[in-house]
C-alpha cells in the first residue's frame, strides 16, 4: 500500500485578463526576433555565424575526418588485417575480412579482402587510428560528406585507399602527431 505523500498547497494569485492572453510576452518575443533580424541584416561584422560554404573556418590540424588506408611504396595497403581497429571501434562500424597475403615476399601473413567503414555509424573518435600498429589507418581533414542512402555511407577499400601522396594539409588525426 502506498504511503501518503505530504503535499504543499501554494496560493496562486488570480491572473488578470492581460496576463491570460499572453500579449505582453508575445510582443516581447517578437521584439527580440526583430532585434536579431535587423542586427544580422545590417550589422554583419559582429555576428558569430559565417556564410558557409562560401566562408569556412580554420579547422584544427588534428581534425578527425574521413579515414584513409595508407599504402606502402609498392602501392599495397599497409594494413595487415590484424583486426585491432575493428576490436577497438566503439561504434562497431568497421568490418574486415582477412585473406592470406598473396604477395611473393611474405612480410606479413594476412591482408584485408574486405575493409569497410560505415561512416554514418562512425563517431569519429579516432580509436581505430590509435589501435593500429602499422599506421595503416589515419584520418583526413575531409569532413564534408553527404549520402543519399545508408548503403552509400558504407565505404570499402577502393574509397578508403590512399590516392597518391598525401598532402600535409589533408592529414588530420593520426597517432603521435
Ligand atoms: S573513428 Fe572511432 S567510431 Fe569511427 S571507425 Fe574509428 S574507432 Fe570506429
Ligand atoms: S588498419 Fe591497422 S589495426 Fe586495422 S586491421 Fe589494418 S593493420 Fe590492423
Amino acid at each position: 500500500m502506498m504511503k501518503d505523500v505530504p503535499t504543499v498547497n501554494v496560493d496562486r494569485p488570480p491572473s488578470s485578463l492581460l496576463e491570460r492572453i499572453y500579449l505582453g510576452p508575445i510582443f516581447s518575443g517578437l521584439g527580440v526576433t526583430l532585434r536579431h533580424f535587423l542586427r544580422n541584416l545590417f550589422g554583419k561584422k559582429d555576428i558569430a555565424t559565417i556564410e558557409y560554404p562560401e566562408v569556412k573556418r580554420q579547422y584544427s590540424e588534428r581534425l578527425r575526418g574521413r579515414h584513409i588506408l595508407t599504402t606502402r611504396d609498392n602501392g599495397k595497403l599497409r594494413c595487415v588485417a590484424c583486426y585491432m581497429c575493428e576490436t577497438a571501434c566503439p561504434a562497431h562500424c568497421i568490418h574486415i575480412v582477412a585473406e592470406e597475403n598473396p604477395g611473393e615476399e611474405v612480410a606479413h601473413e594476412k591482408v584485408p579482402r574486405i575493409y569497410e567503414i560505415d561512416l554514418l555509424r562512425c563517431v569519429y573518435c579516432g580509436y581505430c587510428v590509435d589501435a593500429c600498429p602499422e599506421e595503416a589507418i589515419i584520418m583526413s581533414r575531409t569532413h564534408e560528406m553527404a549520402f543519399s542512402d545508408r548503403d552509400e555511407a558504407v565505404i570499402g577499400i577502393e574509397e578508403l585507399r590512399q590516392k597518391g601522396p598525401i598532402e600535409e594539409a589533408d592529414i588530420g588525426y593520426r597517432p603521435y602527431f
